[in-house]
């Protein structure tokens, strides 16, 4: 299924709770924390944002590091880096007119990654939270002072020392990422120099924060706020990339091709159609506009309409794996779930990446055929996609809707059980998982996975 949003609270906004929310983050599983921010699940941006960062992460040498590269459903330009796990929001994907600006940032945050610097923060962040509250209590103290003794004047004072307290703990925060940051991009030129690719893309992207454009909208971007850029920063970094011999390089047109389709889908599910239209006509007679004139008949217009602008696109690029997954969306929603699988096997078995996607959203198609034989097809479809992405928790509840459909409850109760933890709901999950087991023998590899979602130490919440 395309673009997969999971909604959940809304991003927090300044750059001090920004980190905060970073240092819970870095705990749990991406599921727990898709309960702060909003996940999306996509194959095509998946792979061609993997694709990006491939030959970044070999030249820092953090290829055997497992390093996940999550993308967050907010239209703001912001990427940050929480543990071994490197979040990219939608908004920076659109916004970045070329795959090189993406790559800086990549490169940048990689830079984050192989200094440690996460780890170093998580000390600085406990001791900016406790000026914090030092501060907040100093404030809430002098506020009750003053509203005891009714003196307008001083209740003010209180809340002033209450926020400068807090400002001050984000100054302190500031000041110290300003090194990281400069470190950050020292590394970023390096990676970018073995892998002979141009720091062009980070130009234009501090460029984009520093012009008065980015700062005149109502919504400053959090990047900006967690990568403080001042100017000298600036003047370094443009010596350095003007001076590469790579400073000329560019993608591959196939490269540039890719980027686009990718804007012009992610601009039709979270921008709307007026603006998605803007989007295309900024890239007239391209394949992306056509995809994502595609995408958006789809989404707002007719199956039969959708269907053969999926089918002019298949003309064009017949082994494109995403064409047959559009198709297979279109058929999906036309009620058409024989026709619907066929298109999605095409797509599983063309995907290079080998996403877990593909086979979940070709496993839903053949449960929706509601034929038995298809029903048991898929489950191996559905397991075959959970292999190659574990967390992913709709994959879960399609396995479990598959197994109540064959009458097999245990496995059904076990998938459902799987869906809440990897979902972050331990609770239901071991509910589930208890029910699970009393049906499944005792020893059984069912019975000892349920066993393990009941041992699991739910995580203490951290304030
Ligand atoms: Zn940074």
């Amino acid at each position: 299924m395309a673009l997969m949003l999971r909604s959940t609270a809304a991003l927090v906004r300044t750059s001090v709770t920004l980190l905060f929310a970073m240092f819970i983050a870095s705990a749990g599983t991406v599921a727990a924390y898709a309960q702060k921010v909003p996940i999306v699940r996509d194959a095509e941006i998946e792979a061609l944002v993997r694709d990006y960062a491939r030959p970044i992460f070999k030249a820092a040498g953090l290829s055997k590091s497992g390093i996940d590269i999550i993308l967050v459903n907010d239209p703001r330009f912001n990427a940050f880096v929480a543990g071994r796990r490197m979040f990219i929001n939608t908004g920076a994907l659109l916004q970045a007119e070329t795959p090189n600006e993406i790559i800086g940032v990549i490169a940048h945050e990689a830079g984050h990654i192989a200094g440690g610097h996460q780890d170093r923060l998580r000390d600085q962040i406990a001791r900016a939270q406790t000026m914090a509250v030092i501060s907040s209590l100093l404030g809430v103290g002098a506020m009750v002072a003053g509203a005891a003794t009714e003196t307008g004047g001083l209740a003010s004072a209180g809340a002033g020392i209450m926020s400068g307290g807090t400002e001050m703990a984000r100054r302190g925060l500031l000041g110290y990422q300003r090194s990281e940051e400069a470190a950050a991009d020292q590394s970023a030129i390096k990676y970018l120099e073995a892998t002979s690719q141009s720091g062009k893309g980070m130009l234009v992207t501090f460029g984009r924060f520093q012009s008065s454009l980015s700062l005149s909208g109502a919504k400053v971007d959090p990047y900006q706020q967690s990568h403080p850029m001042p100017r000298d920063r600036i003047a370094n970094l443009e010596t350095l990339v003007k001076s590469s011999a790579n400073y000329g390089n560019t993608e591959s047109e196939a490269l540039r091709q890719r980027h686009d389709m990718m804007r012009a889908k992610i601009a039709v599910y979270t921008q709307g159609q007026a603006a998605a239209s803007r989007l295309f006509k900024k890239m007239p007679g391209s394949l992306a506009a056509q995809y994502g004139e595609a995408q958006a008949a789809l989404l707002f217009g007719n199956p039969k309409n959708a269907l053969k602008k999926a089918d002019a696109l298949l003309k064009i690029q017949p082994k494109n794996p995403y064409f047959h997954e559009l198709r297979g969306d279109i058929l999906l929603r036309a009620n058409q779930p024989g026709k619907a699988a066929e298109a999605y096997a095409r797509a599983v078995q063309l995907d290079p990446a080998k996403s877990g996607i593909l086979p979940i959203a070709y496993g839903q198609a053949l449960i929706a055929t509601g034929k038995p034989g298809s029903i048991k097809q898929a489950v191996a479809e559905i397991q075959e996609g959970l292999s190659r992405d574990k967390e992913n928790f709709n994959g879960y509840a399609y396995l479990a809707q598959a197994y109540n459909l064959l009458g097999d409850v245990p496995e059904a109760e076990l998938a459902t059980a799987e869906g809440y933890y990897y979902g972050g709901n331990y609770q239901q999950a071991k509910i589930f998982a208890m029910r699970a087991q009393q049906k499944f023998k005792r020893g059984a590899p069912g019975w000892v996975r349920a066993q393990d979602i009941i041992n699991y130490k739910t995580p203490k919440k951290k304030k």
